[in-house]
C-alpha cells in the first residue's frame, strides 16, 4: 500500500485533483470531511472543543456554530494550536482506520490519497510515501475563490495569508501539480503522477 499526502492552499484544487486520482482507481481519504464528522453533535471531540472554548460555540441542541469557533481561532494563533491539538490527532486516528479498511477491500488498487489542507503547516509529510502539492498562480486562485466560491476578496486574501506559502509547501512536495490552466491540463499531470505511483 502507498499512502500519498495531497495538499495545497485554500481553493488550489485539492478536491478536484483528489477526484481525478479517484477516477484512476485511488482511494481518497478527506481530512476535512473527517474533521467535520468528528464535530457532529454528541461526539467526544466536539465535547472537548466546547470544554476548551466555551459553550458559546454550541447551539442549544449541541451543534457546532462554526463561525463562532472560527472567530475565536482566526485571530489567536495559540487558540488555533489548541484546537488543532484536539482535532488533528483524532483525524489521524480515523484516517489510519479508514486506510486499514480500504486495504482490506478485495478490489483495493494499492494507492491511498489523503487530502490534508494543512499538511505542510502540521509537519506530517514524513508519514507519507510521497506528497503531491497542488498549486495555482496566486491571481487565478484569488479569482476562483471570489468568482466560483463567492468569497469576499479580502477574506480570501486573509485566509491565504494564514496558510503556508507555496514555497513552503514545495519543500515537502514529491510532485507539484500546476492547476492554473484547464482541467484537462491538470488531468494530464495527475495521470503522469498516478503512473509513477504504480512504479514506486
Ligand atoms: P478548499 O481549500 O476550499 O478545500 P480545494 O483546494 O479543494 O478547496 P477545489 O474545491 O478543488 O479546491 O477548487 C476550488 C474551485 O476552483 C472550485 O470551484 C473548482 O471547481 C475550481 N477549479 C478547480 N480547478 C480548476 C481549473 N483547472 N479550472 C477552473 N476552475 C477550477
Amino acid at each position: 500500500m502507498k499512502r500519498i499526502g495531497l495538499t495545497g492552499g485554500i481553493g488550489s484544487g485539492k478536491s478536484t485533483v483528489a477526484k481525478m486520482f479517484e477516477e484512476m482507481g485511488a482511494v481518497i481519504i478527506d481530512a476535512d470531511q473527517i474533521s467535520r464528522d468528528l464535530m457532529r453533535p454528541g461526539s467526544p471531540v466536539l465535547a472537548q472543543v466546547a470544554e476548551t472554548f466555551g459553550n458559546q460555540i454550541l447551539t442549544n441542541d449541541g451543534h457546532l456554530i462554526r463561525p463562532e469557533l472560527a472567530k475565536i481561532v482566526f485571530s489567536d494563533s495559540q487558540a488555533r494550536e489548541k484546537l488543532n491539538s484536539i482535532v488533528h490527532p483524532a483525524v489521524r486516528r480515523h484516517s489510519a482506520q479508514l486506510a486499514e479498511e480500504a486495504q482490506a477491500a478485495p478490489d483495493f488498487s494499492g494507492v491511498i490519497i489523503e487530502d490534508i489542507p494543512l499538511l505542510a503547516e502540521t509537519g506530517q509529510a514524513h508519514r507519507f510515501d510521497a506528497v503531491v502539492v497542488v498549486e495555482v498562480e496566486p491571481d487565478i486562485r484569488l479569482q476562483r475563490l471570489v468568482q466560483q466560491r463567492g468569497m469576499a476578496e479580502d477574506d480570501a486574501r486573509a485566509r491565504m495569508a494564514t496558510q503556508a506559502s507555496d514555497e513552503r509547501r514545495r519543500e515537502i512536495a514529491t510532485w507539484v501539480v500546476d492547476n492554473s490552466r484547464s482541467l484537462d491540463d491538470t488531468r494530464a499531470q495527475v495521470e503522469q503522477i498516478y503512473s509513477r505511483l504504480q512504479d514506486m
